[in-house]
């Protein structure tokens, strides 16, 4: 994939594959030659339906899962190929927020501890210390030093996804892959939940991953925007042009179906219904994986398989019409 010359990048997903063995003869394919560059400091988003491949990708980018083919280089070097000294050093640069913040919590560890977790398992600070640096934690994150002695279970929703995200940074990591964490909270919660990532991203000169298939909180978080269809990745663009000017008919459709707060707006057109059979990622058939539900496929999207190109300056889509 071309790269921005202008930024530095921090993380490169190259021809990425994940498969899962799910019979004698059946392959899902979630994850299929899927490339793209995550820049220092930048909140790249990745969006699409429930089972296209996004939270597999993003655990995958960062070690969880074996990649099936393909490289995922963080600042050049490839992590498939870390030694168990590397591989442990990569664990604490790169961390995770859970979607769902009540079953990411062991309900019997006291705040304080939970997140501890990170810094007792790299051994990182003890006694006094650690105990200051959990206080920071939760100050950083809008909870306070009386909230360590508590159980999870004594807070809300949005409190305990706080919780997680002082989890995630207790080892001061540079990359987090945030797979859905607004998904399970209240509307009015999820702002606060998404500020908060934007003003640490800016304290800390984080980088974020952040999945998710709420398209309208993705576009206030991200600088940039992947959209993936059945394991692919049909388009990849800024958020502003990728949601001014949506080219692949895939991201139209999800766009057409982004709730407009004023009724009289006129400006984003009409919604489009999808319609057609949802292929199966098992053993998935050459062609345009949405050939059985595009308006527009014709005789070539069902044979050949549309590659992702840069159709405008880093604007990429995967489509024979485009
Ligand atoms: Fe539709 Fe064909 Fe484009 Fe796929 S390649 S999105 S089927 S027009």
């Amino acid at each position: 994939m071309a790269k921005d010359k202008n930024k530095e990048v921090l993380i490169e997903v190259k021809n990425l594959k994940k498969y899962f063995q799910v019979g004698p003869k059946a392959t899902l394919k979630a994850v299929d030659d899927v490339s793209f560059n995550i820049y220092k400091g930048e909140t790249l988003g990745l969006v699409g339906e429930s089972g296209c491949g996004k939270t597999t990708c993003g655990r995958t980018v960062m070690g969880l899962y074996d990649a099936t083919g393909g490289e995922i280089l963080f600042q050049g070097e490839d992590i498939s190929k870390y030694s168990k000294k590397q591989k442990r050093a990569f664990s604490r640069k790169a961390q995770i927020i859970l979607q769902d913040p009540y079953a990411s919590l062991n309900p019997r560890m006291t705040v304080g501890d939970i997140v501890a977790e990170g810094i007792d398992i790299h051994g990182t600070l003890k006694g006094d210390a650690r105990q200051e640096k959990i206080y920071e934690l939760l100050n950083l994150v809008g909870l306070n030093k009386e909230h360590a002695s508590r159980f999870p279970h004594e807070f809300s929703g949005g409190q305990r996804q706080r919780i997680g995200i002082a989890r995630a940074l207790a080892i001061d990591p540079e990359f987090i892959v945030c797979d859905e964490p607004i998904s399970a909270l209240d509307v009015s919660i999820q702002a606060q939940v998404v500020n908060l990532l934007i003003k640490l991203q800016n304290e800390l000169g984080l980088t974020y991953l952040f999945i998710a298939h709420d398209l309208s909180m993705v576009k206030h978080i991200s600088d940039r925007v992947g959209v993936m269809y059945l394991g692919t990745m049909v388009e990849l663009a800024s958020s502003e042009e990728l949601y001014a000017k949506p080219l692949h008919p895939y991201t139209q459709a999800l766009l057409s179906a982004i709730p407009i707060p004023d009724p009289d707006a006129t400006g984003r057109g009409e919604r489009i219904q999808l319609e057609g059979e949802v292929p199966s990622p098992i053993n998935p058939k050459p062609g345009c994986r949405f050939a059985t539900r595009c308006r527009y496929a014709k005789d070539v999207c069902k044979t050949e398989t549309p590659v992702l190109k840069e159709v405008e300056p880093n604007h990429f889509v995967a489509c024979h019409i485009v």
